[in-house]
């Protein structure tokens, strides 16, 4: 049995426009598109996921896309942003792209030791590049925009809204296996997994805001990483011995997972490491085709005929710069 979590394995959040979606994570941002698919709880809306090359657990970020959707409001039990890790000399590049793209940015801010920036993406979802020395050794992904050594290497956190941080400070600590490593400001940082899997959470608590509300540009969960089947039905004994309810575990085709609500509101997914985005695609096409579970394939073309079309073939009119 694991005692401790290994790392962030995804965050998922919503979106409104797939296109502007696409064109941001991909054309901005640099990330690939490793697996184009719909949510398997609702499929006629696209599940997208982002990530590095293969798509290594820990570098993937997701959305489900509704079209025309509201905007989420900022609050309380909710993470209410993502950040992603650069190298150390790369924080001019990232800046002098987004003055280029006319992309507002903030910063550059210290925390903790880091120097980050942060912008919103097409739906208001507060992004931040943070320099991660210990990154510039991990590969990076070059779709032909960023270059090679610039480019967004993994997940390097993520910051949560609390109204009360101590049930939620008693879960990942007692239960999950984080270390405290210490405050900043308002925030506690607390962190998972080692090297490459390293990730850090800060939690703030904000009590005399408003509860936050789902919509557009707000995260919708966030997964940990365990190995495989056997660690995870382990992991549903602990969280369940611990008070929790999670789920039965759910076929997610690439990995497979449980769900629990933590004390502050937050939706956790524990999701295994294998089998992972090369089941059904090869390196190369990952992301190119839609790609069903089996068993919706028999309503593919419903389903192709509900989703609005998404072109992820880089083409010169989806050229950003
Ligand atoms: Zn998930």
């Amino acid at each position: 049995m694991e005692n401790k979590i290994n790392g962030i394995h995804h965050i998922t959040a919503l979106a409104s426009d797939p296109q502007k979606n696409y064109d941001f994570y991909t054309g901005v941002l640099g990330l690939r598109l490793v697996k184009k698919t719909v949510n398997f709880d609702a499929p006629d809306v696209y599940h997208l996921y982002y990530g590095d090359e293969t798509g290594r657990p820990g570098t993937i970020l997701t959305f489900f896309p509704f079209p025309g959707t509201r905007r989420g409001k900022r609050g309380t039990g909710e993470i209410s942003a993502v950040a992603f890790s650069i190298p150390e000399s790369s924080l001019n590049y990232w800046m002098d792209r987004f003055a280029e793209l006319a992309i507002g940015f903030d910063g550059p801010h210290k925390r903790f030791d880091e120097t980050y920036i942060s912008i919103l993406d097409p739906d208001g979802m507060n992004v931040e590049l943070v320099v991660d020395e210990a990154v510039g050794s991990i590969a990076g992904w070059n779709n032909g925009r960023i270059p090679f050594e610039h480019s967004i290497r993994k997940i390097f956190g993520a910051t949560f809204y609390t109204d009360d941080s101590s049930k939620t400070e008693l879960l990942l600590l007692g239960t999950m296996g984080f270390n405290f490593t210490g405050t900043s400001d308002s925030r506690k940082r607390y962190t998972c997994g080692s090297d490459e899997s390293l990730a850090r959470i800060d939690l703030i608590e904000n009590g005399k805001k408003q509860p936050a509300s789902g919509g557009a540009g707000s995260v919708h969960h966030i997964a940990w990483r365990t190995a495989g089947d056997e660690e995870q039905l382990g992991w549903h004994k602990k969280i369940t011995d611990a008070g929790f309810y999670p789920t039965k575990v759910m076929d997610r085709n690439y990995f497979r997972s449980i769900y629990f609500r933590e004390p502050g509101g937050i939706l956790f997914e524990i999701a295994t490491d294998s089998p992972g985005f090369l089941i059904d695609e090869s390196l190369d096409n990952l992301g190119t085709s839609l790609k069903l579970p089996a068993w919706y394939e028999e309503k593919r073309y419903t389903i192709e005929n509900i989703l609005l079309p998404l072109e992820t073939v880089y083409s010169k009119k989806n050229l950003i710069n």
